[in-house]
């Protein structure tokens, strides 16, 4: 389909030829501002040696953009009932592969091996607010080989929490995610009016080119392991939260071995999670793993 997609118009046109309306219990607010669409692959720099994964590609609006600028664009949707629509709307897209699935459930190490013959993939994305935090989890805890950016639009309050300093009431395993994978970068602001329906909230676009080398040196999956269990309980001390049978990575500790690591980083061994930086992360990851 050759005309844009994202317009109030286009896309009122197509919702309404298939019957169909947007389902809020999957978080659906198409983009109808063909300048954000533009601004969000541009801040990606795509290129067609670049192969894409798009979440949730709605009714193409991105897509058909994505198509023109990569090699490959890969989409993970959940919602079938756009499965007309989208042959429509990206018949003419050669490029474009469509996987019908929640892509919470999606071996993602397996399809950038199988699509992204040996070099690292682009994600694209205007998330569903929904789930934002755990698919932005799920993308950052694979290895730093799998994407090499990450750009999506999310709320303007996850936004926010992303960029928090250690200490605030935002600052949590999704700060630390973030941080360890790149230095993100706030694109731009997108008003509630340039979707459709509108949602409550000021969204934005995120940037994340991934560091070449990680900033701090670290077992991965413990040092996530241990982030996770520190911020799973974030009212308890980090050495409460860490220890009680909570395995991390296969492995458990108890309360006295975590407070004694603490106290020779110079920290309280009463100290919680939230009070630590990505760098005191990953040097009690070290202290515990050489336990
Ligand atoms: N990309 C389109 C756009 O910008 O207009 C649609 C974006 S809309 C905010 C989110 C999309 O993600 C919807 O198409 C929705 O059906 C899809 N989605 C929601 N949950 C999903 C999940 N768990 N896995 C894959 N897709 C999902």
């Amino acid at each position: 389909m050759r005309e844009l997609l994202a317009t109030p118009g286009a896309t009122k046109y197509i919702l309404e030829k298939y019957g169909l309306r947007a389902k809020k219990k999957y978080g659906q607010n198409f983009l109808i501002d063909p300048g954000v669409v533009e601004r969000i692959v541009e801040a990606a720099q795509i290129t067609k040696d670049d192969c894409v994964l798009e979440i949730g590609p709605g009714i193409g609006s991105m897509t058909q953009i994505l198509s023109k600028a990569a090699g490959k664009v890969v989409c993970v949707e959940i919602d079938r009932s756009l499965q007309p629509v989208l042959e429509e709307t990206l018949g003419d897209c050669e490029n474009v592969k469509i996987l019908w699935e929640d892509v919470l459930d999606v071996d993602l190490q397996a399809l950038c091996e199988e699509y992204g013959g040996g070099r690292p993939l682009k994600v694209v994305a205007n998330l569903p607010y929904y789930v934002t935090t755990p698919i932005l989890m799920k993308l950052l805890e694979l290895k730093s080989s799998a994407f090499s950016s990450i750009t999506v639009m999310i709320q303007k309050e996850v936004a926010d929490r992303i960029r928090s300093a250690p200490g605030s009431r935002e600052y949590g395993a999704l700060s630390l995610a973030v941080r360890y994978y790149a230095d993100p970068e706030m694109v731009m602001i997108v008003k509630p009016g340039c979707f459709m329906p509108r949602p409550g909230v000021d969204s934005c676009v995120l940037c994340m080119h991934a560091h070449e080398t990680p900033p701090v040196q670290a077992d991965e999956r413990m040092m996530f392991a241990l982030i996770r269990a520190a911020f799973n309980q974030r009212r308890k001390t980090l050495a409460n939260a860490v220890s009680h049978g909570y395995s991390l990575d296969g492995r458990t500790f108890t309360r006295e071995q975590v407070a004694e690591a603490l106290t020779e980083m110079g920290l309280s061994p009463s100290v919680r999670g939230e009070a630590l930086s990505l760098e005191q992360f990953a040097e009690l990851t070290g202290k515990l793993g050489r336990i």
